[in-house]
């Protein structure tokens, strides 16, 4: 078994954060396995290497260890060049000039009761971009790049659908996406950004692939986007890890912690005279504790 932890360093790490991280670890030491560490700084602007080194001495203050140097994805940029080239070249991706705002007009005004349906990364996005005519779809250089759900459900269409297997909090057994729903509740997601060169999606798949990543730990609100890894890992022909969503940590009053509350950074805990040990005994309780 290998599981993986994924920070992005651009605050410090906090009680969810480092719920994520325990799981992950004490999941890959109960079964003799091994676990990795992945720094997620592709958003440059807002990624620190103070973080990045705060959020491996918060880890290590909390007894963790991991089995290798941690991945950086800053690094990865020639892998998902070559990806994105691939995807490309197959006529699975377009360049998209639209803003938030032009994609929130082209949606029109909502009907009374009639929200535009979201995705996991928000409204689904309208169309206004894809190509009519693949041989003039233009240049991939310096612009947003959308997956075509139009070519993907032309390509495999037809074969078994996407699914994975999940054993955490949703339930344990197989996920299945038919393939319809990914026009209907995805759509054509952006897989690089313009300011970033990739995406979430594309490098979270790439790289738990080139960690050989068996299993992937995380909240459970990333178990929406995992539809779109799993689609991604057919596409590009990668495995599909299982995956384990655990429950998100909650404050006083049952509401979800927010991911920048600072507040719950695992230092405030400890200049706070929090032990390791007793932070960690707090943080998996609260796994059990019901809502
Ligand atoms: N970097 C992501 C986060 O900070 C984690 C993504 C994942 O575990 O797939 O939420």
């Amino acid at each position: 078994m290998i599981t993986r932890f994924a920070p992005s360093p651009t605050g410090p790490l906090h009680l969810g954060h480092a719920l994520s991280a325990i799981c992950a670890h004490d999941m890959a030491r109960a079964a003799g396995g091994r676990f990795l560490l992945r720094i997620e700084d592709i958003d440059r602007q807002r990624s620190k290497r103070e973080w990045e080194e705060a959020i491996l001495h918060d880890l290590a203050w909390l007894g963790l260890t991991w089995d290798a140097p941690p991945m950086r994805q800053s690094d990865r940029m020639a892998a998902y060049d070559a990806a994105l080239g691939d995807l490309w070249d197959r006529d699975l991706l377009y360049p998209c000039v639209c803003s938030r705002r032009d994609i929130v007009e082209a949606l029109g005004a909502p009907q009374e009761g009639v929200e535009p349906v979201h995705g996991p990364d928000g409204p689904i996005y309208p169309g206004t971009c894809h190509p009519v005519s693949w041989a003039a779809r233009g240049s991939r250089d310096g612009h947003h790049l959308r997956l075509s759900v139009r070519n993907v459900l032309r390509l495999l269409d037809g074969n078994a659908p996407p699914t994975f297997q999940e054993t955490g909090l949703p339930g344990t057994g197989p996920v299945v996406t038919p393939w319809a729903d990914y026009a209907t509740t995805i759509g054509d997601i952006v897989l690089a950004r313009r300011d970033f060169g990739t995406s979430y999606h594309l490098s979270v798949v790439l790289d738990d692939a080139a960690q050989g990543v068996t299993h992937v730990v995380r909240g459970v609100d990333l178990f929406d986007a995992t539809r779109i890894h799993v689609l991604l890992q057919r596409l590009l022909g990668l495995p599909t890890p299982t995956y384990h969503h655990h429950a998100l940590m909650r404050d006083g009053q049952g509401k979800r912690l927010a991911k920048r509350d600072d507040a719950r950074s695992i230092a405030s805990y400890r200049a706070a005279g929090w032990t390791p040990e007793a932070l960690r005994d707090h943080l998996t309780r609260s796994l059990v504790a019901p809502d």
